[in-house]
């Protein structure tokens, strides 16, 4: 059987297709492995490419962040730069000094190169140049020309009250590329300083370098910066419109005191001719009606015989008129030493109740005429610094008007409070009472209230104001209270202890 030729080729044919059927069936397997190789590879290739993208983009946050830090710290230093300058501000009151404040290093903390303040003059109309940082004079002057010649426009920035600058774009007022022009710089802030009141004007700032870039954070803090100058001339404004109005006050309060000084010298002048006047024309009258009330006197004597009683009448009235005459006459002559202070109180230690009680007995007599009932509880125990006799007299006027303005039956109460160093002493009454507008003035010489008792009863207006000379000669004080038909209470002030006139 294997010596047959086709049985050879047959069988080589078999072994060749088994051959064939194998290689296939190995390559077939191969290029499946090939397959998931090619896909395994294809994988990787995409997740190196995710891990690429995620390593750039890792380095583009850092980059990122990196920049964030930076600026972060350019703004907490540009932040304590003005912090510090704030404070300065408020410190100054002089306008121009604010400026004189922002000194360079302050600037290059804040990252900038060059700095301009201009402020608007109204009255001149024009711009002036209160600060500049990093500019020559020569280049100063073109920049002035050039504000000068567009002064409209930067005023209109001004009005705009936003910060301009090379960050955004051209404002619509003046072209950013003309700004760098004029000012020589690459990036700039224009930021408009607007105090309430006064003068407005703009802080320019600006870096020359392409590596000083002006930022966001840059514009907000120059913002800031010309604010905070804008407060501080505002503060500076209403120093100064203070310390004027302080000036103008004390120099109205000077002329003040000098008007009434120079017043108060006359008035004084003018009082010592009345009383130098008064008491002339008092001794020169008194000479005389001594003379009258003596010749009356020697007519009305025994020694000339009986007279006709007409004559009699005629020469007791003479008499009578004399004595009130030469009493008014030695109160206005009290009166007038008293002002001047010409007189002197022989002070003694005296108790006041019965100071107060001899006066009372000596006006007994008109107390009982008409009825009245007068009651003290003065302490007994109180004693008062004064003159005995002139107290003695403020208290006969006093309580004689008391008698003399209440109408029978009425009551008339004398008591006491005590007040530091002094007592209090009133003496009320229940009589017609004295009106508002006569309180102010009862105790001027001579006044006396339009009322029926005072046609009817002679006096001269007098007493009050010998009374208040007195008072105030003891360093002490007299006042009234008074409802007309219901009464009055005038309350004087007595010293219980020595006082020293200041
Ligand atoms: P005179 O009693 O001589 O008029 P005074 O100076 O003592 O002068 O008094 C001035 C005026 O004050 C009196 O005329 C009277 O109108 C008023 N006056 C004084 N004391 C009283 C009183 N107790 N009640 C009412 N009026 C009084």
């Amino acid at each position: 059987m294997f010596s047959n030729p086709n049985y050879i080729v047959y069988l080589s044919g078999f072994v060749s297709m088994l051959i064939i059927i194998i290689l296939a069936f190995i390559i077939v397997v191969k290029s499946e492995k090939n397959k998931k190789l090619l896909l395994a590879i294809d994988q990787i290739k995409n997740s190196l490419d995710q891990m690429d993208e995620q390593a750039k983009l890792i380095v583009r946050t850092d980059i990122e962040l990196n920049k964030i830090q930076e600026e972060l710290d350019k703004k907490i230093s540009g932040l304590y730069v003005l912090q510090r300058l704030s404070r300065a501000f408020a410190s100054t009151l002089d306008e121009k000094e604010i400026f004189n404040k922002i000194k360079s290093e302050h600037i290059e903390e804040l990252g900038m190169q060059r700095v301009l303040a201009f402020i608007w003059q109204k009255k001149e109309t024009k711009f002036l140049q209160y600060l500049n940082i990093g500019y020559d004079q020569t280049s100063l002057e073109n920049i002035m020309r050039a504000i000068d010649n567009n002064h409209l426009a930067y005023l209109k920035i001004i009005k705009q009250e936003k910060t301009v600058s090379s960050l955004s774009n051209d404002s619509g007022i003046i072209p950013n590329q003309e700004i760098q022009d004029i000012f020589k710089v690459k990036d700039f802030c224009i930021s408009p300083i607007v105090p309430k009141e006064g003068n407005h004007g703009f802080l320019f700032v600006g870096t020359v370098s392409e590596d000083i870039p002006v930022t966001e954070g840059d514009e907000e803090l120059i913002t800031i910066l010309a604010s905070s100058i804008g407060q501080g001339m505002e503060n500076a404004r209403l120093f100064e419109a203070t310390w004027h109005a302080q000036q103008e006050l004390e120099r109205r309060v000077e002329q003040r005191t000098r008007e009434l000084t120079d017043a108060v010298t006359e008035l004084k002048k003018i009082s010592k001719r009345k009383s130098d006047f008064v008491s002339a024309v008092s001794h020169e009258l008194r000479t005389p009606l001594t003379s009258i009330k003596g010749y009356a006197s020697i007519l009305l004597g025994k020694g000339m015989g009986e007279l006709p009683e007409a004559l009699k009448e005629r020469l007791e009235k003479i008499n009578r008129h004399s004595d009130e005459l030469v009493h008014m006459i030695n109160d206005l002559l009290d009166i007038t030493r008293l002002e001047s202070g010409r007189v002197t109180m022989k002070k003694g230690t005296y108790n006041l109740k019965s100071l107060v009680e001899n006066t009372v007995d000596l006006l007994s007599v008109q107390l009982k005429n008409k009825n009245l009932t007068l009651s003290s509880n003065i302490p007994p125990d109180i004693n008062v610094v004064v003159d005995k006799s002139q107290i003695e007299r403020v208290f006969v006027n006093l309580i004689g008007n008391a008698i003399k303005f209440t109408a029978a039956e009425g009551t008339i109460s004398l008591t006491t409070r005590p007040a530091e160093k002094f007592i209090q002493v009133n003496i009320s009454d229940s009589g017609i009472g004295i009106p508002k507008e006569a309180q102010e003035v009862i105790f001027e010489e001579f006044y006396r209230v339009d009322n029926p008792i005072n046609d009817k009863v002679k006096g001269t207006g007098l007493g009050l104001s010998l009374v208040k000379n007195i008072i105030e000669a003891h360093q002490g004080l007299i006042w009234v209270e008074s409802q007309v038909t219901k009464g009055s209470t005038f309350s004087m002030l007595l010293p219980t202890v020595e006082i020293v006139k200041k």
